[in-house]
């Protein structure tokens, strides 16, 4: 906390990115941040990077403000939030590279380390947990409250999975506190499907199979799949929690296709496969219990080389 604390405080231009694809605690953690950097210290210059992000989350403070493309500039410090390897913040890489000094706050076990300050925590539910380590809590103002919230709600699947500790829970209840509108927001940011989200959802279940007398579940959606119904990549997210809670399944898996040609793999478990240690194996990387990563090939080549690591374990 002490230097989180002085770094800033010795900084007046800063950088704030997290991973692609940006997932609610990814921007929560962004914005958050943001929001307490710039009510504390108003003169400082904090600029925040994200690829665009969905429209449930345009409501959060500073949301507008997003740069999406990098700017000619070389900041004194940069914040890398819910994320660890370059390949991860591509888009932004050369920024950070370019930065005095950079701080990476995460809670992904297969963190090892970057820049020159990385708290990784992960006991932590979500990086916005990290955050309410790091940021005194009566500090904290209701714009700041309601991105961390909802961090927080998007990476426990609103405190259901087993990342959800007292601790989580006690933070909550402090951010409720602040006056925020949480059930709007559980609505509105993670339950809320558009009708073609909710198509996109139809279609990967209809697609899924079922491997090792049940225990495992693939499922994937083509690009031409994706373009029928007029989908984008995020509207496939929670696809894969989906698959996850089929009756007699241990993981689940689910494939989707990249901008750059690759593969997303996406992976869940119910507890007996670290899945973190899989997505490592494939160079990506996670929770034991949600993880994934970036493959190439055909779905059904990229099945054939997971579900022997997923068998081996149960
Ligand atoms: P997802 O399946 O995209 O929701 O990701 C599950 C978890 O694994 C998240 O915490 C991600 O940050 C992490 N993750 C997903 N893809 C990768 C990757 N290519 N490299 C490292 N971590 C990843
Ligand atoms: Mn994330
Ligand atoms: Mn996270």
């Amino acid at each position: 906390m002490k230097e989180f604390m002085e770094q800033i405080e010795c900084a007046q231009t800063i950088g704030i990115t997290g991973h692609i694809h940006p997932d609610g605690d990814c921007i929560g953690s962004c914005l958050a941040l943001r929001q307490y950097i710039s009510e504390k210290y108003p003169e400082k210059q904090t600029d925040v990077y994200l690829e665009p992000i969905s429209d449930e989350f345009l409501f959060l403070s500073g949301a507008g403000q997003i740069l999406t493309i990098p700017k000619n500039e070389k900041y004194d410090l940069f914040f890398v939030l819910d994320c660890s390897s370059e390949d991860r913040f591509e888009p932004f890489s050369s920024l950070v590279r370019n930065a005095d000094t950079v701080f990476c706050i995460d809670h992904h076990i297969s963190n090892q380390g970057m820049g020159n300050y990385c708290t990784a925590d992960p006991k932590a539910s979500a990086t916005c947990e990290v955050l309410c380590d790091l940021i005194p809590l009566e500090e904290v103002s209701l714009k700041c409250a309601e991105c961390l919230y909802t961090g927080i709600v998007h990476d426990t699947g609103v405190f259901k999975h087993s990342n959800t500790t007292k601790k989580t829970m006690i933070y909550a209840g402090e951010l409720l506190e602040k006056g925020i509108h949480h059930s709007k927001i559980i609505d509105e940011t993670f339950f809320q499907k558009t009708y073609v989200q909710n198509l996109a959802l139809g279609r990967a279940l209809l697609n899924s199979r079922l491997f090792c007398d049940g225990t495992i579940i693939c499922s994937g959606l083509s690009q031409e799949e994706l373009d029928q119904l007029g989908a984008v990549p995020s509207d496939v997210n929670g696809i894969i929690d989906q698959l996850r809670v089929t009756k007699g399944v241990e993981t689940a898996v689910f494939l989707y296709p990249l901008k750059n040609g690759g593969v997303k793999v996406s992976m869940r478990s119910n507890g007996k496969v670290n899945v973190s240690s899989i997505a490592q194996e494939f160079g990506g990387g996670g929770h034991i219990l949600a993880a994934g990563c970036t493959m190439f090939g055909s779905f059904e080549q990229i099945e054939k080389q997971l579900l022997p690591k997923i068998k081996e374990q149960l």
